[in-house]
């Protein structure tokens, strides 16, 4: 977690204040009286957040200062930046954060506040790093991690009473035009039928009952529809009890009442460009995980992720006692195939038997590509009598209609499939009282045991001479 603070005032009472509070919540703090004097100190060892007193500087002049002092590289992530100020005016906000600043808090501080604060920005700033760390990541690998292209297209629900009015509003309305919705909490809640969900929830606990709309905001980050959406709450300017409720709420941002119109279009827009960079992590570790279960060649899931799953139906077997097959198919003479059609062919007949592999399946079971030419299948809830037919009919589908070559060429190739079945319930009645032997409960163990006894019948059906099933039933 991002834990670097850069502490910048020039009132020395004020600073050994601010640090203190700080390092007594064991933050790593650099504490400096200038910004001068901050360059060389973080040197090779960069804040994740930068908090500086703006005493009589302007918000403007003092983030250029910034810019220049502390950000040595140019592909450097510039650090999250907060002011602290004893105006904290609307004015004063609005400056700072038009030239960059991540938000200003009034002095003296009021301590939990802050702190809730603080915890807020750090998680941002670990979230930046974490986009920066895949971003180079993908580029070492040499292809570029996707973004999200929808930022124009980003939508906004205000959630308040009918009457309640803030010049921000109808800026916010003018600004998202048909992509703003004033809804009420209960509609915010309910989600809207036949809409996207929203990017952005300003929930107005300013106007009337704020507590009832504090009191919903867990629920709206738990509910489906709302769980991604950054959440910008608007508080009494005064209350700081709301503003900490909040923020321990899952608040994404906060707003005073007092805001300028400006200051919440400028929030809600820098909250879209937070959400799409969280949207974009969170695709792309999606697709990492995808990329890492699935073989490139046939989409299918590959040999890492079907132990994996094969382990998690055994491990369920186990309390349920529920019988599961496992089969291992493998294509008959795929290395003539491949002599006689070139290899390319012998791709295009791998995908194809791939898909009328899963076209043939449950949604529940797993297809796997577990070696070259060999595919394992698990079929949860499937017992001895009907693993045998079920295997049958999927290596007909397989060699029933010839496979057409990209060239025009038709082949007609078929494939061996052994057949084992797991689980307390596998055998029938009879069936199980010729069973001596204790099942095995360690899943690793059970695991190869059915695979070598699939391969096994695998190996039984090419000896017999290929295109079939054999069934091997001995207790495990
Ligand atoms: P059997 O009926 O006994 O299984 O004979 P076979 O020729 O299918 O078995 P063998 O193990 O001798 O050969 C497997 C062939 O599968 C050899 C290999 O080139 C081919 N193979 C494995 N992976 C791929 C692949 O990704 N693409 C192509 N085109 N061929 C592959
Ligand atoms: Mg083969
Ligand atoms: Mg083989």
């Amino acid at each position: 977690m991002a834990n670097h603070i850069l502490l910048v005032d020039s009132s020395t009472p004020a600073r050994m204040l601010t640090s203190s509070l700080l390092k007594a919540h064991h933050y790593e703090v650099t504490v400096c009286r200038t910004l001068s004097e901050a360059a060389p100190k973080v040197r090779g060892f960069p804040p994740d957040v930068v908090i500086a007193a703006l005493r009589d500087r302007a918000p403007g002049e003092l983030m250029a200062e910034l810019q220049e002092r502390l950000i040595v590289a140019r592909d450097e992530q510039a650090p999250l930046v907060l002011f602290l100020d004893p105006e904290a005016t609307p004015q004063r906000r609005l400056d700072a954060l038009s030239a960059g600043a991540r938000d200003v808090i009034a002095t003296p501080l009021a301590d939990l506040l802050f702190l809730a604060r603080l915890r807020g920005v750090l998680r941002e700033a670990h979230g930046l790093r974490e986009v920066e760390r895949r971003q180079s990541a993908a580029a070492s690998f040499g292809f570029a991690e996707s973004t999200s292209p929808f930022l124009a297209a980003s939508s906004v629900a205000l959630v308040t009473t009918e009457d309640a009015a803030h010049t921000g509003f109808a800026q916010l309305a003018a600004t998202f035009g048909s992509r703003f919705k004033r809804l009420t909490l209960e509609q915010a809640l309910a989600g809207e039928r036949g809409e996207a969900s929203r990017d952005v929830f300003v929930l107005d606990c300013a106007n009337t009952a704020a507590r009832q709309m504090l009191s919903a905001l867990p629920d709206l980050r738990a509910r489906d529809h709302s769980r991604h959406a950054a959440i910008l709450v608007m508080h009494p300017s005064d209350d700081c009890d709301a503003a900490i409720t909040a923020l321990t709420s899952g608040a994404s941002d906060l707003v005073g009442a007092d805001a300028l119109g400006d200051e919440l279009v400028h929030r809600v827009q820098s909250l879209i460009r937070r959400k799409s960079d969280a949207d974009d992590l969170r695709r792309n570790t999606e697709s990492s995980m995808r990329l890492a279960a699935t073989d490139p060649l046939t989409g299918l899931y590959n040999r890492r992720y079907a132990d994996r799953y094969l382990s998690d139906v055994i491990e369920n077997s186990n309390v349920t006692s529920e019988p599961f097959a496992v089969m291992m198919a493998d294509i008959d003479h795929f290395k003539s195939v491949n002599d006689t059609y070139g290899h390319a062919a012998g791709d295009v007949i791998l995908r194809t038997i791939a898909s009328r592999i899963s076209d043939n399946l449950r949604s529940i079971d797993l297809v796997a590509r577990f070696g070259g030419e060999e595919f394992l299948v698990v079929m949860p809830g499937t017992d001895a009598e009907r693993a045998g037919p079920a295997a049958n009919r999927l290596r007909a589908r397989i060699c029933d209609d010839p496979i057409i070559l990209e060239d025009g060429r038709e082949i007609t190739v078929t494939v061996s499939v052994g057949v084992t079945v797991g689980g307390a319930r596998r055998l029938s009645a009879p069936q199980a009282a010729q069973s001596v032997l204790p099942p095995l409960r360690a899943e690793g163990a059970v695991a190869d045991k059915l695979l070598g006894l699939a391969d096994g019948a695998l190996y039984c059906a090419k000896a017999a001479g290929r295109n079939r099933v054999e069934v091997a039933l001995t207790p495990v």
